[in-house]
């Protein structure tokens, strides 16, 4: 069984939205089942049935957080959170949105900082590189910092 979800579905008969909280595979054994093929009931003109056609869905995580392996940005996190508080007023969680039920944002910034990180590197290793070039056509070029901020200046923009 994965996690659950919220899901926003389109009635077969109606073509009103509803939101449920389902799972993409369900029961010990995991099986998939599509949810065209799942029977939801319609709040908007009691149809009951399969058909229902998926229109959004949050993340698997999001009702996992905060999860140490899957982040959640804070703006995806409080997108999510109005519509669960929203349509399931009354599950466990809504209590505790700003308290236990909180995004874990950490690995998202992390991984911004390894981006910069990785951008820094390859402009200091580009200087490197005119710079030993420079060296060996000394007689050519004008003098080293004019060539290293020439090919510089391009990667230092994106910074
Ligand atoms: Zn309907």
């Amino acid at each position: 069984m994965t996690p659950p979800r919220l899901t926003q579905l389109r009635c077969l008969a109606c073509a009103a939205a509803h939101w449920a909280i389902d799972s993409d595979f369900n029961g010990i054994d995991g099986v998939f089942v599509y949810y065209l093929e799942r029977e939801y009931r319609s709040p908007a003109c009691g149809y009951a049935g399969a058909g229902h056609a998926v229109l959004r869905q949050t993340p698997p995580e999001f009702l996992l957080q905060p999860h140490p392996m899957y982040p959640v940005s804070r703006k995806e996190f409080d997108h999510w959170a109005r519509i669960l508080k929203a349509h399931f007023p009354d599950h466990p969680l809504v209590r505790e949105l700003g308290k236990e039920f909180t995004p874990n944002t950490r690995v998202h910034r992390t991984k911004l900082h390894d981006v910069r990180r990785g951008l820094q590197d390859r402009v200091l290793s580009n200087r490197k590189a005119v710079v030993a070039a420079d060296l060996k056509v000394v007689a050519h070029a004008a003098t080293a910092e004019a060539a290293e901020q020439h090919m510089a200046a391009p990667l230092l923009r994106h910074l």
